[in-house]
């Protein structure tokens, strides 16, 4: 299997193994990386997989996709990092709260929500992919709470990795904060970043390009711009639609996305033959329900809402979706892409605006509406959700569900977000293992300005360590 850039229109173009896609990150031509075909998983397959453990077909999928990158022991072991690492047997237990409305638990992972699925995997995949190449690896990460959270713990202690993560300063819960900063590993570094989440985007963005760090050794992220990423999360898809599956049953999943990393990945499900249908729910940051609508993608600020990881106005992995509804057609993408970060808007033709709309729903949900879902869920099924989930639960109860299953897709553990939970229940979450296990080592952090100098010594530092 080898990998290509959405944006590179040459027939003969880069072709990348896993591997290199892996540890690059990103393309240098601005592109996201794509498989460059989809791996077939036959109506047997999805049978069985009904009865396969998590473990096993994740190590399946993963090894579709590494495409004898790695060797098969590397994928196996990353696969077992999930068994080990999941407080649940059933890694991604699925639970059914109404005739045909199912819930995917997603968040019994060590930082209780749904990134460390992927994260943990792509910790074993990106040592033995250096290895082979006997490199070390810089990674930076930009991040709202969870991605973090969910890096800190994949990555700290990893013998050839360096990671740095700059979160805002006052603006992630506290105990997002406390799970990226009570970590005593000296290839870990928490920046806390006086400005906003963009800030942070637009600091690692500089040091990803930065000649003196890539000098240094590899530099790359690990945000779901990295296919390694959405591949961890196509697994889940797979083993919940062979949950409720059988012959003509079409399961819909209801995905509450933020950058459309997860959402992209059960399209990806669907590619590789999986009968299902996407909704993604979105918050107040509607940038793709607005699209989808009108047919104009364009920037808006993103405002803060009760689920932080969704506030996201430009979601990086649409791209790969615009690559899909052009027939794959590079040329095109890199014109809407390249016109949307010139111009902070472009107007899509009426021929991809009709085959993005074949292949994905998205809704928005508002703050007062996600709040009811959090209180409804607790009155009718007895659940406390998180609000990236009530996003998700409210906009499934929306659809109709005589066509056969609905799954809204839980991303989070209510207890991460005790701020806005507790004010609608008038109680605090109970927290899930993983919480109560986390370390009470103090905090290790360092203020920056939203400056480049001040992040790029810091980076530097880490590398030369
Ligand atoms: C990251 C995140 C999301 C959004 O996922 P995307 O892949 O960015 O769309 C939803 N819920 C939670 C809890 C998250 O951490």
């Amino acid at each position: 299997m080898l990998y290509r850039s959405t944006r590179d229109p040459a027939v003969s173009g880069e072709r990348l193994s896993f591997t290199e896609t892996l540890l690059r990150g990103m393309a240098p031509d601005g592109g996201l990386y794509m498989p460059e075909h989809w791996p077939q998983w036959t109506g047997a397959q999805l049978r069985a997989a009904a009865a396969t453990p998590y473990v096993d077909l994740a190590a399946d999928v993963l090894a579709a996709f590494a495409g004898g990158a790695l060797p098969d022991g590397a994928v196996r072991a990353a696969a077992e990092r999930l068994g080990e690492s999941f407080d649940h047997a059933a890694v991604t237990p699925l639970v059914q709260l109404e005739p045909n409305l199912w819930v995917l638990e997603l968040f019994h992972g060590p930082t209780a929500a749904f990134k460390d699925l992927a994260m943990q995997m792509m910790a074993v995949l990106t040592d033995a992919a250096l290895a082979a190449t006997g490199e070390r690896l810089l990674l930076l990460t930009a991040t709202s709470g969870d991605t973090g959270a969910a890096a800190v713990r994949a990555f700290a202690g990893a013998k050839s990795v360096d990671l740095m993560v700059l979160h805002p300063l006052d603006r992630v819960s506290p105990v997002q904060r406390r799970q990226m900063t009570r970590i005593d590993a000296p290839n870990v570094l928490n920046l806390a970043v006086r400005g906003d989440f963009d800030d942070c985007q637009r600091l690692v963005k500089a040091l990803l390009a930065d000649e003196g760090l890539r000098a240094g050794g590899r530099v790359s992220s690990v945000n779901s711009i990295n296919w390694g990423r959405l591949a961890g999360q196509i697994p889940y898809y797979i083993a919940a639609a062979a949950a409720v599956g059988g012959p003509g049953v079409t399961p819909h999943f209801v995905v509450p996305t933020g950058n459309f990393g997860d959402a992209f990945a059960g399209w990806a499900a669907r590619a590789m033959g999986i009968p299902l249908k996407l909704t993604a729910a979105v918050n107040h940051n509607d940038a793709l329900a607005r699209t989808l609508a009108t047919g104009r993608y364009e920037r808006r600020a993103a405002s803060p809402s009760a689920s932080v990881s969704m506030d996201v106005q430009a979601p990086s992995n649409f791209e790969r979706l615009v690559f899909e509804a052009t027939g794959r057609d590079a040329q095109r993408t890199r014109a809407v892409f390249e016109t949307f970060a010139r111009d902070g808007a472009v107007d899509l033709a009426p021929d991809l605006l009709a085959a993005l709309r074949a292949e994905v729903s998205a809704v928005s949900i508002d703050e007062a509406r996600t709040r009811e879902g959090v209180a409804h869920a607790w009155k009718a099924y007895g659940r406390v959700v998180c609000p990236h989930t009530a996003v998700a639960l409210t906009a499934a109860r929306d659809l109709s569900r005589d066509g056969g299953p609905v799954i809204a897709l839980s991303t989070a553990h209510p207890a991460k977000f005790p701020e806005s939970v507790a004010p609608v229940l008038g109680f605090e979450p109970a927290p899930p293992p993983s919480l109560q296990r986390l370390s009470d080592a103090p905090e290790r952090l360092s203020i920056i300005a939203p400056d480049t100098s001040e992040a790029r010594a810091a980076a530097a530092g880490l590398q030369g360590r």
